[in-house]
């Protein structure tokens, strides 16, 4: 596989597993005193890290490499997993499950997942207001709020709220910002939908606001759309629980789930519902 860092116009050649190894290590940290668990939640992570390169390579073909070093694709720097904690761990886990994907209908999934979801994870149809697979819908899931509760609470005024409304075209507001009314919840209770009202007065996705707002205003502003808001004179506070869309896997679930004894197999199985787990080349 070939990698390029976006405008660095460098290309790199590299095999698909040790491209893996260094991508996990950037995508979930395991605490120091979970030395136990370190391999399986890596390995977890690898089987994703894999399965997304597989499903989105050739992205860039038109630039002459499959995937970018950036979180466009994935992010990547060579040789980084030998700086982790648990270098020996992501070396087992890679090895371990080498080749190893999850499938649906023959191809590699889009293996999507986010930190915390705050104890119910979403249908990607809502979230995203896209056809969405079968295999990213919202189910329970107890174990990342055993895990860390992952409480949080932030406040904005509502003129700096309207600054940053008013940078994506699908959240403008214009000059005016009155209120904001949340019109719907999916079924694990994370805002989907909601209402702007201003000079102009659009119905916008809670992702696309939800963007809108820590583009401009910093990613701890509104960790995730499983939340309510209230009004405080110009101020709006916004209380919520988990972090990250919440569509697909929940790493902080996942931290859990090994914790609590589960297989990788069984924990990929509880976040990607009815995926198959298999082997490349087709054994
Ligand atoms: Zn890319
Ligand atoms: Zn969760």
């Amino acid at each position: 596989m070939e990698t390029g860092p976006r405008g660095s116009g460098r290309v790199e050649a590299i095999d698909l597993e040790s491209y893996v190894r260094d991508v996990v290590v950037g995508e979930i940290s395991v605490g120091p005193r979970d030395g136990a668990l370190a391999e399986d939640v890596y390995a977890a992570q690898a089987i994703i890290a894999r399965t997304y390169a597989l499903a989105v390579r050739g992205r860039h073909a038109a630039d002459g490499f499959d995937l970018c070093s950036t979180t466009h694709c994935q992010v990547y720097a060579r040789d980084q997993w030998r700086r982790s904690r648990w270098a020996a761990q992501v070396d087992a886990a890679v090895a371990r499950t080498r080749g190893q994907y999850l499938a649906s209908g023959g191809r590699p999934i889009e293996a999507v997942f986010h930190a915390h979801c705050g104890g119910h994870t979403s249908t990607a149809a809502e979230v995203w207001r896209s056809a969405g697979a079968s295999y990213l819908r919202g189910v329970p899931d107890p174990y990342c709020v055993r895990e860390q509760a992952g409480d949080w609470s932030s406040r904005l005024d509502l003129e700096t709220l309207r600054t940053a409304l008013n940078r994506r075209p699908r959240t403008e507001v214009g000059g005016r910002l009155d209120g904001i009314q949340v019109l719907r919840r999916d079924g694990g209770g994370r805002v989907v939908e909601l209402a702007l009202s201003g000079d102009r007065s659009p119905v916008v996705t809670a992702e696309d606001f939800r963007l809108a707002v820590i583009g401009a205003a910093g990613a701890s502003r509104m960790r995730s759309a499983r939340l309510d808001i209230a009004r405080e004179g110009p101020d709006l506070v916004f209380t919520g629980r988990g972090s990250g869309h919440g569509v697909g896997l929940c790493q902080i679930g996942l931290i859990g789930r090994i914790r609590a004894g589960h297989s990788v197999a069984q924990t990929l199985a509880a976040y990607y519902a009815g995926v198959d787990l298999v082997q490349m080349g087709g054994t």
